[in-house]
């Protein structure tokens, strides 16, 4: 019998141990950072309510309690029951059962009501079948990549699971070595921004965070190939932690898989989701821009089948000697802090990945709260002396304004714009103005990827800010439904049509005109001066988008024949500054003074050269703690 096994063994007696005498268990497995208990009674262990919870807390595991498969009720005698159970208001939308774990996978438009109060439904629903139900929230919005990914992921169950039995036995193998050292090698994004990279290293456990690309640039990947991240070949990495979804964390994720990666990937499920969006994204612009790209998307597909998603919050083993924890980042949707806990209180990391500290209409702000930090490693973006941001408040009021203006004057409005958040955040001030009266009410067109994003962030509301939240989940009030949005979904032919009608708004990708429905916009829109193009994000050096902004009245596009052709702007370009999805200067230095504990160290990264130094001598200055702007490839031990 190998170590695990022994392991598990023990556990198995230490919860007959703790179990009333009348509750017996059959066996218990890894399967990921859960360990599974399997019964012949689910019936009474849902009877004895809090047991569940009395295990977690005392064996310091995420539990799942599953029955034994000979002990259940055929799914079509149990259907009708779980319709009885569940009250009406809670629709639910499909029943599936998986009769190789007994578990039942209940989608409904209110899970909440699945659950019931401390998950007393749920506990009912296996009082009287036996089998385990799990809730998963229909999407208010339809969403092809959520049901793609959940589709995938249903089919793939077989191998999923024993993807997670292999990887559960891993993060509970035993400990190799009584050495204790701590320490942390930097791949990418060290005085620069993009292709964020960090590997992590104990004696017993390799982790790599983050391993994303630096668009435009020669130097695109992070240091994998060089540095002993997979100098010693991918399967030498334990796992992989990624912050959030945007490419310059994660465009490389999938490519560890055809360097021969077989382990997991923690993340949120809305990151999990959002990489699936853009990593395929990025493979498209690759083919448009006729490059070859260094995966295909059989590697997206590996990624997500290997992706174990956390919710905030939840503090999970990925190692005999690390615990992660995932804090909501306020940066993008699903965007986390990641908080590493290593080899039992012997020293604590963070990892901020991108943040907004004050929060924004989409999200609430970072979380400042942890148990113990000891070192921070802090993204700089707006790091620089002069880094300030225009108000937010003050931002929005002045694209209410040109709104107002222009289409008051008959003329229509184009924002170019990211699809993810960027987007949502626009229109979630435009609905605002549109109910207050501020505005009157104007059609907004929705083009590109815009309506698919939206739909992801419907669909996890329990990720986005308080009040928003409230109004997606309680009020049926959802603001991304409101009726003066609509999604262009008949290309140019009904681009031409909304050419020939009155004022309204049209929000587009790509954000920095570098491709996309935006280019068609300009061809319909450019030339008249009535109109208004108002830019809402960073445009970097080289793209059309600063061309614009900096006052180019004729600019190339490609036209039929694959010929150059010069295009006319007439419209009125306009930039509001102010919308950010990262904090700025003050919100840095804020983050760090609200921290509490506040860290011994930081690093800080993902900024340019002067932005990091200027954030580090500053931090130090303001607290006194020990700072760093390293360079890319440096080692820092800790411990
Ligand atoms: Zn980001």
């Amino acid at each position: 019998m190998n170590e695990v096994d022994k392991k598990l063994e023990s556990i198995h007696e230490k919860i007959l141990d703790i179990l009333p005498e009348n509750l017996s268990i059959s066996s218990v497995n890894y399967e990921g950072p859960e360990l599974v208990v399997y019964t012949s009674d689910p019936k009474k262990f849902a009877e004895s309510g809090d047991i569940v919870r009395t295990l977690a807390s005392s064996l310091q595991k995420r539990i799942t309690i599953r029955p034994d498969l000979d002990s259940l009720l055929p799914p079509k005698q149990t259907e009708e029951i779980i319709h009885k159970i569940i009250p009406k208001e809670a629709n639910v939308t499909s029943l599936d059962f998986h009769e190789d774990t007994g578990e039942v996978l209940i989608e409904a438009t209110r899970p909440g009501m699945v659950i019931g109060r401390h998950g007393s439904t749920m506990r009912e629903i296996t009082q009287q079948i036996g089998w385990t139900p799990d809730v998963v929230r229909a999407p208010p919005i339809d969403s092809t990549v959520v049901s793609n990914v959940r589709n995938f992921l249903k089919q793939q169950r077989k191998e999923r699971r024993s993807i997670l039995e292999r990887v559960g036995r891993h993060i509970h193998r035993p400990k190799k070595s009584s050495d204790k050292w701590v320490r942390l090698t930097t791949l990418g994004c060290c005085q620069e921004v993009g292709r964020a990279s960090f590997l992590l290293s104990t004696p017993e456990t390799r982790i790599l965070i983050d391993c994303g690309d630096k668009p435009g640039s020669e130097d695109e990947f992070p240091y994998l190939h060089v540095s002993e991240a997979l100098g010693a070949g991918a399967n030498s990495i334990d796992a992989v932690v990624l912050t959030h979804a945007h490419l310059d964390h994660s465009a490389f994720i999938p490519l560890l898989f055809r360097y021969g990666y077989d382990g997991p990937i923690y993340a949120t499920e809305p990151t999990r989701d959002l990489m699936g969006l853009l990593t395929l994204d990025y493979l498209d612009v690759a083919a448009q821009e006729g490059r070859t790209p260094p995966y295909t998307s059989e590697m997206i597909r590996e990624a997500i089948k290997h992706t174990i998603t956390i919710p905030y919050g939840s503090v999970t083993d990925i190692a005999p000697d690390i615990k992660v924890t995932l804090h909501n980042a306020g940066h993008i949707l699903g965007s986390s802090i990641a908080h590493f806990h290593i080899g039992d209180g012997l020293y604590n990391i963070c990892f901020s990945g991108d943040i907004h500290y004050r929060g924004t209409r989409l999200f609430n702000g970072a979380v400042t709260d942890f148990p113990r930090v000891e070192t921070l490693i802090l993204e700089s973006t707006y790091g620089g002396r002069n880094d300030y941001q225009t108000d937010q408040k003050q931002a929005e009021q002045n694209l209410i304004e040109i709104v107002k203006t222009t289409t008051e004057n008959g003329g229509k409005v184009i924002i170019p714009a990211f699809a993810v958040g960027r987007s949502q955040e626009i229109m979630l001030v435009l609905e605002e103005a549109m109910r207050t009266g501020e505005l009157s009410e104007l059609p907004v067109y929705l083009d590109g990827m815009i309506w698919e994003a939206t739909a992801i962030h419907a669909a996890y509301p329990e990720y986005l800010r308080d009040d928003l939240r409230k109004r997606i989940f309680y009020d049926d009030e959802n603001p991304f439904l409101a009726p003066q949005f609509h999604h262009i979904e008949r290309g140019d032919e009904q681009r031409q049509e909304i050419k020939d009608e009155g004022p309204c708004v049209i929000i587009s990708t790509s954000g920095m005109i570098t491709g996309g429905p935006i280019m068609s916009w300009l061809e319909h829109l450019g030339n008249d001066p009535d109109n208004t193009l108002i830019f809402v994000g960073y445009q970097a050096h080289g793209t059309l988008g600063r061309r614009i902004q900096s006052g180019w009245e004729e600019i190339p596009v490609s036209g039929s024949g694959g010929r150059t052709r010069t295009l006319k702007l007439k419209f009125n370009v306009e930039t509001v500054d102010g919308f950010s999805g990262h904090a700025d200067r003050q919100g840095l230095l804020d983050f760090v003074k609200s921290m509490h504990p506040r860290p011994e160290k930081v690093l800080c990264v993902h900024g340019d050269e002067r932005s990091t130094r200027d954030l580090s001598s500053a931090l130090y200055r303001q607290f006194n703690i020990r700072t760093f702007a390293p360079k890319n490839l440096e080692t820092f031990r800790f411990v």
